[in-house]
Parts: C-alpha cells; structure tokens; sequence
C-alpha cells in the first residue's frame, strides 16, 4: 500500500539548533549502520523509516561502508526513498561520510580529497540523491594534511554536493585546527559526530565545552551501547540481538561482560524509579550534555524506535538522580 506519513508527525519530537546555524536536528536521530545492509530484511528497513519519519525523526545518518556490504545501507535507502519518500526529499536532512576503507587502494580510504570527491560522488549515485544534506569526513588521518581534507570538505559544498559539513571521530585539539582552517577557507563548521553514552563520557573532557565555545552542534553515536544500555542484555545474549548476530564484529558476546551488566542493572533501577526504560534514560542523559543536539540511534526494530522517541515525554532529571547515576557509573 502506498505510504502516506502521518499529518501529526511534527508533534512529538524537539528540533534543536545545530550550534549557530540555521539547520535544526530532531533530538532524536536514526543511523543505518546497521540492519539496513544487503544481509538485513529489506521490509522490516523499510517499515522502520517510515515509523521514524511518523515520528518526526527527520534526519537519517548513512556512511559509505554501511552494510554489510559496503553501500548496500545506502542502496537500499535509494529504494525505500523511491518507493515511500518521493515528494518528501526537502523534509530530511541525510547525511553521509568517508573516511574508512572503501575500495582497494591508494585512494579508497583516509582522508584525502581524491578520496573524498570520488567517495561522496559513489554515495550520491547509490542513494539516488543531488546533494547531501551533511557529509561527514569519518576519522582522522595521520599522514594527508588537515588543510587538505578540510579543502575537500569546502569544494564539496561550493560544488552543492552538501549544504553543510562535518567530523566524526576527532579529538577537541585536532576539532579546534579543522574548525579554523574551515573558517579561512569560509566555510562553516557546524557539526562534530561523537561516540558519547553513559558508558562512554570522553566528549566531556574538552571536547563538547570546544563545541560549545565554537558555535558547534555535537550529534552523539551509539548513544544505547550498542543496546547494552537498554534491558535487553539483563538476562544474558538473545538471540535477536546485535551481539548474537555473527555477521557483526561491533558487539560481541564478551562486551556484555558481567561487570557492564552490573552497572546497567543499577541503571535500569533509576530508570524504572523515573518512570522510563533504560533506553529511554540513557537518551534522555546524553541530550543534557553542552552543545549536544540530537542523539544517533540504531534500531532492529520498529517497537525500539517507538519506545526511544518517547524518551522525549521526560527529559528532566532531578538533583539526586543525577548523583545515583554518577555513583554508579564512578
Ligand atoms: P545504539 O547505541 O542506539 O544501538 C542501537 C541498538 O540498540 C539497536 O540495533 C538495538 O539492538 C538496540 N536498541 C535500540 N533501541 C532499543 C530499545 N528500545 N530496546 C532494546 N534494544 C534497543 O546505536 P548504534 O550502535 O546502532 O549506532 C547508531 C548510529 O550511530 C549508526 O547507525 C551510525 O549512524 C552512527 N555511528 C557512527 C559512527 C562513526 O564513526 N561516526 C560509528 C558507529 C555508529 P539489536 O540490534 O540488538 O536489537
């Protein structure tokens, strides 16, 4: 049947302002690193973009090498764009990066502008798009010059292949230098993609306090863990899972180790006593955090987007929760 979105869908969810410019994020975002490649269920992808964009989740987080394989994330966005999303291009920001390993070679990985033209010009061929709404360069690389990488960033958006640019995976001083070479090049920084989560806080030390100075917005991946973060692990491995999966090498049975699983059952408490799951507290927790505009979420499912986006009905935490939730992740 053919899909229409629902008319209330701008009714659940907070835009915030990326830093200081003029893009809006949903505080709620949806990545598709994983369950969208060529080895996942192409209906049940489906289904989940168009719960996320009933929802209000306007932004969709791709990268090159999401899969498995490698594109097959972004092909098969192109597909349920074509069959579900035509007409609906100028309501979602859709961002993509290079930055990893890609194709053989010299030039199919790191950071240099030959890789990232050639890259980003795959990716709009495999999603079906003109342009980008963000493109991201995914890592540092050692060897190529920021100069060079950050000059690739500004040619791609002068050339209207994206509107905006962004890095993942800096450190704040490496953050600093890409976001003044930018700045002399003219054009702007907006935005920083960062791993950050209750069990995972390296963002405070620098850099989010950077961003803020900055006028930048900080997007925070894998906020959930992974889902260890949710109460799907309490029990031990199921067999749905991320970390049951063998065709996934990011989670693994012996990241759920027992001391993890302590901490998450403890967690787990302070959520059930606030009313909310553990996933929709450890949302909640990282969009406290300076200059971060939108957490990055994963799903398998539509039920998990449903119940992440209702994290949003309670965002505030009280004094003493905040002090159960420092003791136990010290
Ligand atoms: P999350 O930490 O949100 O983990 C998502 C997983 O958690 C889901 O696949 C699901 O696991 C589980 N989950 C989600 N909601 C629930 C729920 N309510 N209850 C129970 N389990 C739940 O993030 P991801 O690791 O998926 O990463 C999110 C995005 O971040 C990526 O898609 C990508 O866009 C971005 N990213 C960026 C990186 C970078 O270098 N820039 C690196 C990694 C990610 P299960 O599958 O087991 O059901």
């Amino acid at each position: 049947m053919a899909y229409t979105p629902d008319e209330n869908r701008y009714e659940s969810i907070a835009y915030n302002r990326c830093g200081n410019s003029g893009l809006k994020l949903p505080a709620i975002s949806l990545g598709l690193w994983n369950n969208f490649g060529g080895e996942d269920v192409f209906e049940n992808q489906r289904k989940m973009i168009r719960k996320a964009f009933d929802l209000g989740i306007t932004h969709f987080d791709l990268a090159n090498n999401y899969g498995p394989p490698p594109g097959s994330a972004e092909e098969n966005f192109r597909r349920i764009l074509e069959k579900d999303f035509a007409g609906y291009r100028d309501e979602m920001v859709v961002s993509t990066k290079a930055g990893f390993t890609m194709w053989p070679g010299p030039y199919g990985d790191w950071g240099s502008k030959k890789y990232l033209v050639a890259s980003l010009d795959q990716s709009l061929k495999r999603m079906g798009l003109d342009y980008v709404d963000i493109f991201y360069h995914h890592r540092p690389d050692p060897e190529t010059p920021l100069e060079e990488t950050m000059a690739a960033l500004d040619l791609i958006v002068r050339q209207g292949k994206a509107l905006y640019v962004g890095i993942s995976n800096y450190n704040a001083e490496d953050t600093e230098k890409a976001i003044d070479i930018l700045e002399r090049q003219g054009t702007p920084f907006i935005i920083h993609q960062a791993s950050y989560s209750m069990l995972n806080r390296w963002v405070e030390d620098g850099l989010t306090d950077l961003l803020a100075k900055r006028g930048a917005g900080c997007i925070a991946f894998v906020p959930l863990a992974q889902g260890l973060l949710t109460d799907k692990y309490l029990n031990g491995i199921p067999e749905d899972s991320r970390a049951a999966k063998q065709y996934i090498r990011s989670l693994n049975e012996k990241d759920v180790s027992p001391d993890v699983i302590e901490k998450v059952q403890q967690l787990n408490e302070v959520a059930r006593d606030r009313g909310q799951s553990l996933a929709q507290m450890a949302l909640v927790w990282v969009l406290r955090e300076k200059a971060v505009v939108s957490a990055l979420i994963g799903a398998s499912k539509v039920s998990q987007i449903e119940e992440n986006v209702k994290a949003l009905e309670k965002p505030d935490f009280t004094e003493s929760e905040i002090d159960q939730i420092e003791k136990i992740l010290r």
